[in-house]
């Protein structure tokens, strides 16, 4: 495999890193000396607008599967969308997030629209897409519309871990195929995974590792993976929280060019959590901008954290977090530093 954008180590140091819970501070060490390099002081953030909580998919560790009879279904109009978007802008965000479950009733016209709306509002803006898996011609149409970048975790690399997360009925071959159609098209694109989903073990890790090192994504997003009561892996444990920030240093060593968020899951399981990962070599923040009648509903997981706070007020405190673990949140883009504006295409 030739490697142009990330460092190669091999799987026996890689086992070592994942496993030792005794090794936090000195990858988080290393991971900051990289980070401070390319990146200095600065956290980007993102306004998250999640837009609906109706999703054909099942997978067995998700709140909002479509299955799940126990919570209130929601959807945004393209109205609330633009709406919400523009008070992000406000707020100072200059990348706006559109995620959602796999909900049939937003066509490509409705996004395109949306997206071509957002855009108009706001020329200066990136519009990054998490809407699952759809087809090359229609994520084609959304990028030409303007949307920028795409967020689709993997999940798992390993093809007999998929289906124990996921019923048969969706397709690992599908998924990593759509990133590579992401990527060829233009998008900067995001992958990742959970810490901890169950039957995950280090070894899985490591292929995760490595199918990043091939798919050479613009983000990287892990999290712990966190119980929800109304899944089929309800008596599951929650991922470690030790590990998860253990692993956002390796991913730091191993792209050092990476945006790596500190996730809302990293919150929930830890109330420094998101500070935490930024200090591990995190160096993106995703407040939730979305209506608080909804956020209660987006229930992918136990105990989510900001559900009840107004987007000012997450603006607000995450300044206050920011800058107390060391770091400054700027207004900005934020786009991958090898990314090329004129184009819209890195590496
Ligand atoms: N439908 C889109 C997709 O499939 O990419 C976006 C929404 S999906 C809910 C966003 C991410 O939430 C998933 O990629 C998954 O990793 C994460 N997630 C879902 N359930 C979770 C859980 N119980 N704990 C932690 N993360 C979870």
């Amino acid at each position: 495999m030739e490697l142009k954008n990330t460092k190669y180590y091999d799987d026996q140091t890689l086992k070592r890193w994942i496993g030792d819970d005794s090794l936090n501070d000195e990858l988080a060490t290393r991971a900051n000396k990289i980070r401070r390099e390319i990146y200095g002081d600065k956290v980007y953030v993102r306004g998250l607008i999640e837009f609906s909580n109706i999703c054909k998919n099942n997978c067995y560790y998700c709140g909002i599967r479509g299955a799940n009879k126990n919570i209130a279904r929601y959807r945004l109009s393209t109205e609330e969308i633009i709406a919400t978007a523009d008070l992000g802008y406000d707020l100072g965000y200059r990348t706006i997030v559109l995620q959602g479950g796999e909900d049939a009733y937003y066509t490509d016209d409705i996004f395109v629209s949306i997206i071509e709306e957002i855009k108009g509002h706001h020329p200066d803006i990136a519009i990054t897409l998490s809407l699952g898996e759809r087809s090359y011609e229609s994520y084609k149409r959304l990028y030409i519309a303007g949307a920028d970048r795409y967020l689709l975790r993997e999940e798992t690399s390993d093809k007999d871990h998929y289906y124990k997360l996921h019923p048969r009925d969706m397709s690992f071959e599908a998924r990593r195929k759509a990133l590579f159609n992401l990527k060829e098209i233009g998008y900067q694109v995001g992958g990742g995974f959970m810490v901890g989903s169950p039957y995950q073990t280090d070894d899985m890790i490591i292929k995760d590792l490595r199918f990043l090192q091939e798919l050479e994504p613009a983000m990287i997003g892990i999290g712990p993976y966190l119980t929800q009561h109304d899944t089929p892996f309800r008596d599951f444990s929650n991922g470690s929280y030790r590990k998860t920030l253990r692993l956002i240093s390796i991913l730091r060593i191993l792209f050092p060019y990476a945006l790596i968020p500190s996730t809302t899951s990293l919150g929930t399981i830890d109330p420094r959590g998101r500070e935490e990962g930024l200090k591990a070599g995190a160096n993106v923040l995703m407040p939730n901008l979305s209506p608080t009648s909804v956020r209660e509903s987006y229930a992918l997981y136990d105990n989510k954290i900001c559900t009840g706070e107004e987007a000012a007020e997450c603006r607000a405190c995450l300044e206050v977090r920011v800058k107390n673990a060391g770091f400054r949140i700027v207004s900005a883009r934020g786009d991958v530093i090898s990314y090329n504006k004129e184009t819209r295409r890195y590496n």
